[in-house]
């Protein structure tokens, strides 16, 4: 079995406090052989990684056609609601083959940041009518296969999405090609998808409370239990959200989603931003993970959630980018301590190993994918170089980089073994051009 060896200047190893420098790194079939921090000199064969070497990070929570909204949802002063009929316009275009061409380049676009495995919380299923494509998980097939020519994994978070608001209003419009009747109708096509390829996984969403009818929700619960896959849900995004589900339920959105089963150490909820004291001890007691998409929550004025306080009562933490306003995790993992600082008026919330596990090892476990997110023998072989020599990071203390480094400081990125990213460009792909194309093809 061929074996590849890197020597990392400095490589931030699990549990550690601070990266270690002059670390080995052997590679074989696609898992890590041998880690071994204080070699010196430089084996002969190896390849050298100058810089500060991470793990593979993940973005557990994207919707890949947002990309084609970043910069255009402005015009005037721009509200949630211009960027929300923005992107019904882009939805209305799509179609398998461009939402292949838009997320291969969007996919790429997060292997240049470092990013070696997506969650795609997907709900656009159907045609511009609301009905089944021939395949009905064409779309699916679409992304599962974006991701491959991208070089990074994904979980499919096929998406059950079912009514237009808490009251149960019909989908209208372009929302009509995000819904399958009722969850029994979800489940029988999710069901029937097997994605081409060992770099994707299938697992479970449901929208939101205003999305899934309260009586509709155990049948994806039970879906997601019977296959051990995870499950994610929208929750508490906005205020809107929780007064509607208790006007409707007289129950928070956190209690209807306890009451229906769907909470628990194989769920995460998104945004997780407007919680009662109660909602949040909930969801630490029940080890529901928690994801945060602070460049998206502030993109949207949504506000931003108690990250420490979930954290403490028991939630992971995760991170995604959301509508790719930004694909950056840097940016996402250093927001959710600075958010925490302008509101305390204190520093000092998460240390940057902590920011550092919540944008790896809890993302990936989040996404089903328990043997990625550091680097360690037996774990899948994804490496993240970060340079130390850019106009951004020089003369930065490598345990600080989380604070300064961008996604344009990535240098290499290995995904499964294999080069995916090199001298900071991606082997196989013109991301700027592919990102022009595509979006040309859907927006006005
Ligand atoms: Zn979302």
């Amino acid at each position: 079995m061929p074996v590849t060896r890197f020597l990392a200047e400095q490589a931030w190893l699990p549990a550690a406090a601070l990266p270690a420098a002059d670390v080995l790194i052997e590679v074989a079939d696609g898992r890590f052989t041998a880690v071994e921090p204080g070699v010196n000199p430089v084996p002969p064969d190896s390849t050298r990684l100058p810089g500060l070497t991470l793990p593979g990070l993940a973005n557990t929570h994207s919707h890949a056609f947002h990309r084609a909204l970043r910069g255009r949802t402005h015009r005037g002063r721009g509200t949630f609601w211009t960027w929300r009929d923005r992107m019904y316009a882009a939805a209305e275009r799509l179609d398998p083959d461009s939402y292949l061409a838009l997320a291969r380049a969007t996919y790429a676009e997060m292997a240049l940041a470092g990013i070696t495995c997506v969650g795609e919380f997907h709900y656009l299923h159907h045609d511009a009518d609301g009905r089944r494509y021939a395949d009905p998980n064409a779309m699916s097939a679409a992304l599962v296969d974006a991701a491959a020519q991208a070089g990074i994994r994904i979980t499919l978070l096929d998406t059950c999405y079912l009514t237009a608001s808490v009251d149960g209003a019909a989908l209208a419009g372009t929302q009509r090609r995000f819904g399958d009747g009722d969850a029994a109708a979800w489940a029988e096509r999710v069901g029937a998808f097997q994605p081409a390829g060992d770099h994707a996984r299938v697992a479970a969403a449901v929208h939101s409370v205003r999305a899934v009818p309260a009586e509709q929700i155990p049948a994806v619960v039970d879906w997601a239990d019977e296959r051990e896959a995870p499950l994610h849900v929208h929750l508490s995004e906005q205020r809107a959200e929780n007064r509607a589900c208790l006007a409707h339920y007289h129950r928070t959105p956190t209690e209807l989603l306890a009451d229906a089963g769907a909470l628990g150490p194989r769920t995460t909820a998104v945004h997780a931003t407007h919680l009662t004291d109660s909602d949040r001890t909930e969801l630490g007691d029940t080890e529901t993970g928690v994801c945060f998409c602070p460049t998206t929550e502030r993109d949207l004025a949504d506000g931003f959630g108690p990250a420490r306080a979930l954290v403490d009562a028991g939630s992971p933490l995760s991170l995604g980018s959301d509508s790719h306003a930004v694909i950056d995790l840097f940016e996402e993992a250093r927001a959710v301590e600075l958010d925490e600082r302008l509101h305390t008026e204190r520093r000092g919330h998460f240390s940057p190993a902590e920011l550092l596990r919540a944008a790896t090892v809890t993302g990936h476990a989040a996404l089903g994918w328990p043997d990625a997110g550091t680097i360690a023998v037996g774990q899948r072989a994804d490496l993240v170089t970060v340079r130390l020599d850019s106009v951004r990071t020089a003369g930065v203390e490598p345990a600080g980089a989380i604070f300064a480094a961008a996604a344009a400081d990535v240098s290499t990125v290995v995904v499964d073994g294999r080069v995916v990213v090199s001298g900071g460009g991606h082997v196989a792909l013109d991301v700027p051009s592919a990102l022009t194309a595509a979006i040309g093809a859907v927006v006005s």
